[in-house]
């Protein structure tokens, strides 16, 4: 059913038809609505309007139109993100600019190990147009498919080649934006220094649209890999796994994924995802998938190099066992465990999922000491973390007791779990959010645990940019949105 627009809403409908391009404004309720839940079906919102421009220009049009007749606006790439930060809210007052027309890679600087890729690109066609140039960009995720560089830009995201190339923060060296008074922000260039005081890009990214739409970025490029291996570790505990990271670091810059599960993990793959087996033969308390590349003619071969470390892994007993994919077919499997995890987790049964961080040393100790507390303090769930150990950033995941109702186990449960999780991780000095933003899921947590200047701090700069209240309301930073004009 198509929801009544509000006066506002109808004005600024009324005002851009006819200035836009053909397609770039959709009121066909049946066209909206896969975009109006996010992608776990967790948030349900509703918009009379989605826009969907084809140009920077279209967007700061839109914009500057919205903020005149006081239309909050929730913009969005792929919906791919894990806080419902990209879906409307749902009493229809926020309308949804989706930047997934942008969808051009402008240039491509081999040399300069640039590219220029506007907001609606998806992640996998920037890595396709990068391998076809002998590059690549060294950021991947699960929702490579559907994720945009916008999105990718506005959530700080991760992955799993932080270990080597850091996150969004560091990928990007340029950026262009819309800010909230409709004016472009033009700051693509690809400066290695620049010193004009406040960096407008850094605010920018991770903002999760609060303020202003991205449209634009240039990314930092890197050479493409040549050959890569991947091998498979079980080893007795997280602590040794880190030692294990540390060595390889100490005698290569070749390792680019370091992925830590515990085995209740690759067992839930084992028995809920078809087709995988289990890499090694002995049953081990915990696992490691490292990655190694060559990327130059002279590097040494990636298989060579990891059989070498991990066979003096096993000697120094740091390393129970091991075994090294022998085919690129195997490689993807080993993968495909690691990226399983979630889809077998859910198979099992429901679970509080936390994506979070704590100083890298740290680590080790608190997800043992942590899973160890919650199981205590929570009689029949089971607690462990898996994932991006050399960031310092797991996700943790506390399984329901068996049989729970879990609709009921969401609502009644769920919630002390997660503040206890969180409690835990702030005494460790941590972050509540890791790679997956705060969106609307995490937003009263971080009111919750966040000190009195740091919450002051982002107010003010939330503040700053949109005064209004219109862009991303319900997002990231409590404002109460400003009253519609009408
Ligand atoms: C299977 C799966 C695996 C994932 N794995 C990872 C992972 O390993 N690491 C990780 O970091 N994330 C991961 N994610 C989360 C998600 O993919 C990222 O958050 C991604 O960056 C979102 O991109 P998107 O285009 O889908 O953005 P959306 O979900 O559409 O939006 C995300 C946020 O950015 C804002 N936004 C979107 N586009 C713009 C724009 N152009 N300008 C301003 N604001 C904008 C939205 O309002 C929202 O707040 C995963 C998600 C899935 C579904």
């Amino acid at each position: 059913m198509a929801l009544v627009m509000t006066p506002a809403q109808q004005r600024l409908l009324a005002d851009l038809s006819g200035r836009l391009s053909e397609r770039a404004i959709v009121t066909d309720p049946a066209e909206i609505a896969p975009w109006e839940t996010d992608w776990r079906g967790r948030y349900h919102g509703s918009t009379p309007i989605l826009f969907q421009p084809a140009s920077t220009a279209e967007v700061a049009t839109i914009v500057a139109a919205a903020v005149r007749e006081r239309v909050a606006l929730t913009p969005q790439g792929g919906n791919t993100s894990m806080v419902g930060g990209a879906t409307p809210p749902p009493d229809g007052s926020a309308v949804i600019l989706s930047l997934r027309r942008m969808n051009r890679v402008r240039s491509i600087d081999a040399e300069a190990r640039l590219a220029v890729a506007e907001a609606g690109v998806i992640l996998a066609d920037l890595h396709a147009a990068a391998a076809a140039q002998a590059r690549r960009f060294p950021l991947t995720l699960g929702a490579r498919g559907s994720a945009t560089i916008g999105g990718l830009v506005s959530t700080n995201a991760g992955g799993t080649q932080v270990l080597r190339f850091g996150t969004m923060r560091g990928l990007v060296a340029g950026l262009e934006a819309v800010l909230p008074d409709g004016s472009v922000h033009d700051g693509l260039a690809a400066l290695k220094k620049d010193n004009r005081g406040y960096d407008l890009k850094q605010l920018l990214i991770g903002a999760e649209g609060t303020l202003g739409i991205v449209t634009a970025a240039t990314l930092r490029l890197v050479p493409a890999i040549r050959e890569r291996a991947v091998a498979w570790a079980g080893v007795a505990n997280p602590a040794d796994a880190l030692m294990l990271l540390r060595r390889f670091e100490a005698k290569t810059q070749a390792i680019e994924s370091f992925e830590l599960l515990p085995d209740d993990s690759l067992i839930a793959v084992l028995a809920h995802v078809p087709d995988t087996r289990a890499p090694i033969a002995t049953a081990q308390p915990w696992h490691v998938l490292i990655e190694a590349v060559a990327t130059k003619p002279d590097d040494e071969p990636p298989m060579a190099l990891l059989e070498r470390l991990l066979g003096e892994a096993l000697v120094a007993g740091l390393v129970r066992d091991a075994t090294a994919a022998t085919s690129e077919a195997q490689a993807e499997a080993f993968w495909r465990i690691r990226d399983s995890i979630s889809d077998a987790e859910r198979a099992t049964g429901p679970a509080a999922q936390h994506d979070i961080s704590v100083p890298v040393a740290a680590m080790p100790r608190f997800m043992i000491e942590a899973a160890a507390a919650c199981d205590a303090r929570f009689p029949g769930t089971h607690a462990s973390g898996f994932g991006h150990l050399g960031d310092g950033n797991v996700h943790f995941h506390v399984r329901a007791p068996e049989s729970v109702e879990a609709a009921r186990w969401y609502v009644d449960e769920a919630p002390a779990v997660t503040r206890f999780v969180h409690d835990l991780v702030v005494a460790a000095g941590g972050s509540i959010s890791a790679e997956h933003d705060i969106g609307q899921m995490k937003l009263a947590e971080l009111e919750r645990l966040s000190s009195p200047a740091r919450l002051a701090a982002l107010r003010a700069i939330k503040t700053a940019f949109d005064p209004h209240g219109l862009f991303n309301p319900g997002k990231l930073v409590a404002l109460a949105p400003s009253a519609p004009s009408e």
